[in-house]
This record gives C-alpha cells, structure tokens and sequence, in this order.
C-alpha cells in the first residue's frame, strides 16, 4: 500500500470516484465537488466515475453529472454493465450470451459485438443482472444453460439496492444467489465492487498501474474493500454512509480520511 506520507492526495495520475455518497447525494451535488473535478482535469489527471447500479446507462449518469455542474462524457462511466461487458470482451468467455436483465445491461453488452440468445442450447455465457421484470421462464432459461455448462458472470454482488427513505429492494445478487442454489455452481466473476475487475479494466484502459490510482468513495465495505483488493489506495470520504464512528469500529483504514470530496482540490 501507499504510504499517505510518501504520496500526496494530489500526486496520483488516474482518480476513481464513487457515485453516490461520493460525488452526489441523490439529486444534490456534494458541495464542492464541482471545483474538486474541474481542478484534477486542470492537472491533467484521468478520471472515471464507477457505480454497481446496473439499471442506468453510463450516458445517463454522464448527463446528471454534467447537469450538477460536472461536464462528463459518458466513457468516463464505469458502471458494472460497462465493466460487466469490458471484462466479457477480454476473457473469451464466449459471443453468445443469455441475459437476465435490463435495457441498459442488453443494450451495453450488444455494443460490445456480443449476441444476445434466449435459448438455453445457444447460450455460451449466462450474464445476470437486476431485472425488474424477471419471469420464472427466464430464471429457467437460465438455469438450464448453465446446467449445460454455460459460463456464470454477473454485473455486481448487492443483494439488494437501499431506495431512499430505507426500503430495500431485490438487486443482481440476490438472482445470482437463486441461480447458484439451483444449478450447485459458483458465479465466475462479478463486475461490480468489490471485485476488482471494476477497478482492473479500468487501470489496464488508462495504462496506469493500480499505485498510480487513488479510489475516492464513502462505503467501507465495496469502496475501502475493492481499493484493497485491487491494490489501488483509498480515500474515504464521510459526507455518504461512514461516518468517524464506523470508522473507528471498523478492522481496516483507508489510506485518507476526507470530510468530503471537496477536499480532493
Ligand atoms: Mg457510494
């Protein structure tokens, strides 16, 4: 790991930053965070933006981004689907693939040149992600496939998503979980934090090695644990859901502590 007291906050040349909790709350801009950007793109510094959340396409997060006052293009999103699909391109997993999910995943996985089957014999991958309108015949479809031996990725682990005002809802995680008890097989790999594909394709894109990159996020356990995970050091900030009390209680320490991204700059 990176020592905070050899390298400074500034001296890194590749940013990551978490979404939500991060960069924004909801619909309202971390204060400061704005100027934060606009000086680490004045440094020369590359930036991406990574978010598990699989039912939202990169523009989209690129145009709320943009519309909060920070200009972004929508190849600086990594959401897992992004991720999910760089991945697929690398592994020669296979270019026929069965997938549980939305627009977003299916539209992001076609741009990538891969073809999309329901058919459990055609299927070479089965790619599972949240999908608000899941069926039992596509929850068989899928078992089927991968009882025939169709490789097993996901777009990211949660479980469940958190909506505002503390329901949760069913997320990708809770699909793979289903699928795993089914079929007796382990999912091959996910996308999404804390893998660290996420940060992996992401590196291996920028020609920087994971020392070079510093991981600004809110969340112990995706942000703080994927930072480990893929070697790159973490800055924790505490305007999402750490505060200095999890913080203390918790076994692992960021490499930075911030009060919010704003300090960044
Ligand atoms: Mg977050």
């Amino acid at each position: 790991m990176i020592d905070p007291r050899t390298r400074l906050l500034h001296d890194y040349a590749g940013y990551i930053l978490d979404l939500d909790g991060t960069v924004y709350l909801g619909e309202r801009l971390i204060p400061g965070a704005d100027r934060a950007v606009a000086r680490l793109r004045a440094a020369g510094k590359r930036l991406a933006y990574i978010s598990n959340k699989p039912i939202g396409r990169a523009e989209e997060y690129a145009a709320k981004l943009s519309r909060l006052g920070i200009p972004t293009e929508a190849t600086e999103v990594i959401n897992s689907p992004v991720a999910l699909r760089l991945y697929l391109q690398e592994a020669g997993m296979g270019r026929r693939l069965l997938v549980l999910g939305e627009a977003p995943v299916r539209e992001e996985l076609l741009r990538g040149g891969f073809a999309l089957t329901d058919d459990p014999e055609q299927a070479e991958v089965v790619a599972v992600s949240w999908d608000r309108s899941v069926t039992y015949a596509d929850l068989n479809r899928a078992l089927q496939a991968l009882r025939r031996g169709a490789r097993f990725v996901a777009t990211n682990p949660d479980v469940t998503c958190p909506l505002p005002g503390g329901e949760e809802v069913l997320d990708t995680g809770s699909f793979v979980a289903l699928l795993e008890a089914a079929s007796g097989r382990r999912v091959e790999a996910v996308a999404g934090k804390p893998s660290p594909l996420m940060l992996e394709v992401i590196t291996r894109e920028w020609g920087l090695a994971p020392g070079e990159c510093l991981l600004v996020g809110d969340r112990l356990e995706t942000d703080l644990e994927l930072g480990r995970r893929a070697g790159v050091a973490v800055a924790l900030v505490l305007t999402g859901v750490t505060d200095r009390r999890r913080l203390a209680a918790s076994g692992v320490q960021p490499d930075y502590v911030l009060e919010s991204i704003a300090d960044l700059a």
